[in-house]
């Protein structure tokens, strides 16, 4: 590593990777990427069904904990969030789609110039090779395969169709022009059934870059600001702390956990919560850390009638051939997210938003490799996943102590707003009136969690709230807007400070109704253009 570069980016996840390959084009600079995780090979990482492996573990996931929190019992939640080249892409589920395009539009209404769906379309187009081909709503030459699931549930046909006899739309295409309703999700999966991180896409092709220089394993600890502009960052390498300067900008891109802790920790924020912690406030800078949010979810599980569930690749014999399958770059179930059909709409005809996120899932947690004659082979079972799109409950991200390497406190304050509750109960009700549509009469059995079914509108509130969590798609932290509260502005550049942006999912002022990380890439690219000085890139739909 030299003393000094153009730019330094922090954390290489879904933002960060587009970053570094953008800012280290030729007309860009030299780049240090800066990575507290490794570099995310491996078969683990490469195998999506192999993921939920990776979502506990602390060689691939920062296993951080929430506070305890008082809309479920004072329950703590895990938080999931990935460590390694490519981060929280590198351990996702895979799943591709870009949210409503009302998702964004807001944003612009919101005074944020140049953020409509319409400006953005270009940049999701640009960095995508989407199976469709290139068209008005699809790319066709990014780095970034979408792939369409190549062995989707002999169960999913049934599910469309009982939609269809609920009214619910049914749609083809979640990134094409009726993006909501219910599906078989696009996926970033290679032809050889290897998953396509970030880091993969955007990092791996250029990696004899010279402009471009990577540390893994290297964890920063604050940023250096000097009279009102970065011009560097403090890290930790082995047991050995460096500094290492940046000429033009220093860009914080850790995600909604550590962006804001990043920041909090350089004396950037409350100045009163800074002075608690015995931190200098540098710059007072009230939102960070706050307008955090993730999507509270729920779910149910039942019987399939049906022997079509995940569970006939468990028995050890097939699931060794599809390990076998997948190694061979033959694809199989192991090359995919074992997942029946998923879905986002409106339930509520006056809202522009989706505020149902759904998704029927062929296994669930209790679903494990068994052996005739050694282990039991368990029941076929499904499981209905939910969430609330747009919650309005709001956490917060903390300091627990003015230490780096101290884990940050996370609160979410789920369904601590009376709207998410009852907007959850309501998606409960009618995702079960949707399992009893006649198409999944010969498919959907008994109900197994909860057991026996809530019968009244208190106990499923106790059940709801006994069993809610995330989607792990938290947001917000570093809130892009314009207002006081705010903490970028609508390029990305910290309020009033020079050479410092943050990019990332801290930045979303609210969420998306679909899976964040085709959101976030395009993010990374869109705000590249503002860097470089280019000219954003023309609307064509
Ligand atoms: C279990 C799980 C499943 C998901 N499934 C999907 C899905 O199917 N589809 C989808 O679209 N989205 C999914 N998501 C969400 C999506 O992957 C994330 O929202 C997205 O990747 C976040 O991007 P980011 O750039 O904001 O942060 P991240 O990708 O989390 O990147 C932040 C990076 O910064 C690094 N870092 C943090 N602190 C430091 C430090 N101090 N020094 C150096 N480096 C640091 C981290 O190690 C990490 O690599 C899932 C997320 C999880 C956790």
């Amino acid at each position: 590593m030299n003393s000094e570069y153009d730019y330094i980016v922090i954390g290489a996840g879904s933002a960060g990777c587009v970053l570094a390959n953008r800012l280290s084009a030729p007309d860009g600079g030299s780049v240090l990427l800066l990575e507290a995780g490794g570099n995310s090979r491996g078969v683990r990482y490469r195998m999506p069904l192999a993921a939920t492996k990776l979502w506990f573990d602390p060689r691939s996931s920062w296993s951080f904990w929430s506070e305890p929190e008082p809309g479920l019992g004072g329950r703590r939640l895990p938080v999931p969030r990935g460590k390694a080249l490519g981060g929280s892409s590198a351990v996702n589920g895979t799943i591709y789609n870009r949210g409503s395009p009302h998702d964004f539009d807001r944003w612009r209404e919101a005074g944020l110039e140049g953020w409509d769906y319409r400006s953005l379309l270009p940049y999701f187009r640009r960095i995508e090779a989407h199976w469709r081909g290139p068209d008005l709503w699809h790319g066709g030459d990014g780095e970034v395969p979408v792939t369409a699931l190549r062995y989707p549930s002999p169960l999913a046909p049934a599910f469309l169709e009982a939609a269809r006899q609920m009214g619910i739309p049914v749609t083809e295409d979640f990134c094409g022009p009726q993006p909501e309703g219910i599906g078989l999700p696009d996926v970033n999966i290679d032809r050889r059934g290897r998953r396509v991180s970030a880091a993969d896409a955007f990092l791996r092709p250029i990696r004899s870059r010279r402009a471009l220089t990577i540390a893994c394993q290297v964890r920063v600890l604050r940023l250096i600001i000097d009279q009102g502009r970065a011009v560097g960052v403090e890290y930790l390498a082995g047991a050995e702390r460096h500094r290492v300067r940046a000429r033009r900008e220093v860009i914080v891109s850790a995600g909604a956990i550590a962006s804001p802790q990043l920041l909090l920790l350089s004396g950037i924020g409350s100045a009163d919560e800074l002075r608690a912690q015995g931190i200098a406030a540098i710059h007072h800078l009230p939102g960070v850390g706050r307008n955090f949010n993730d999507q509270p979810g729920g779910g149910f599980e039942f019987r399939s009638k049906q022997p079509a569930t995940f569970r006939r690749h468990l028995r050890i014999d097939r699931f060794v051939l599809a390990l076998a399958q997948w190694s061979l770059g033959l694809g199989g179930p192991a090359a995919g997210p074992p997942m029946v059909v998923m879905g986002a709409w409106r339930t509520d005809a006056h809202s522009r938003l989706p505020d149902l996120r759904m998704m029927v899932a062929a296994a669930t947690m209790q679903s494990k490799v068994w052996c005739p004659g050694i282990s039991a082979a368990g029941e076929h079972l499904l499981g209905m996943n939910f969430a609330v799109a747009h919650p309005e409950s709001r956490g917060s991200i903390t300091l627990a102590s003015a230490d780096p390497l101290t884990a940050p406190r996370i609160r979410y304050n789920l369904l601590s707003e009376s709207r998410d509750i009852e907007t959850l109960k309501k998606h409960f009700r009618l995702l079960r009136e949707f399992v009893r549509q006649p198409a999944l009469a010969a498919v959907v059995g008994d109900l197994t969690r909860p057991a026996p079914e809530p019968a009244s509108d208190r106990e499923l509130d106790t059940y709801l709230r006994s069993i809610a969590s995330t989607t792990a798609h938290p947001m917000g932290s570093c809130r892009m807007g314009l207002g006081d509260d705010a903490v970028v502005d609508g390029q990305c550049r910290v309020r009033g400070l020079d050479a410092l942006r943050v990019i990332d999912a801290s930045v979303f002022p609210t969420q998306i109704s679909g899976n964040p990380h085709a959101a976030i890439m395009m993010l990374g690219d869109r705000v590249s253009d503002m860097i470089l000085g280019r000219p954003p890139l023309a609307s064509n739909a």
